[in-house]
C-alpha cells in the first residue's frame, strides 16, 4: 500500500491519512479530501500549481511494508 498523510504535505492540523494500493488511487484519494477539507488549497489552482501538487504528493508518498 502507498501511504501518505496531510501531516506529510505540511498540513499539520490535519490528521487525514490516504492509504490506497496505488500511486495513482493515492493521488486522487488525496485530491478528493484537498477538495472536502482543504478547498482554500485546491479552489482555482492552474495547472502549474495542481502539477506541482501532484509532485509533491508523489515525493512524500511512501510505500507500507505490506508483502
Ligand atoms: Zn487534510
Amino acid at each position: 500500500m502507498w501511504e501518505v498523510s496531510c501531516r506529510d504535505l505540511g498540513l499539520t492540523e490535519c490528521d487525514f491519512v490516504a492509504s490506497e494500493p496505488s500511486m495513482r488511487k493515492l493521488e486522487n484519494k488525496m485530491l478528493e479530501h484537498a477538495r472536502d477539507e482543504h478547498p482554500e488549497l485546491v479552489a482555482g489552482i492552474t495547472e502549474d500549481q495542481h502539477e506541482a501538487m501532484m509532485k509533491q504528493i508523489a515525493e512524500a508518498a511512501h510505500e507500507t511494508a505490506v508483502h
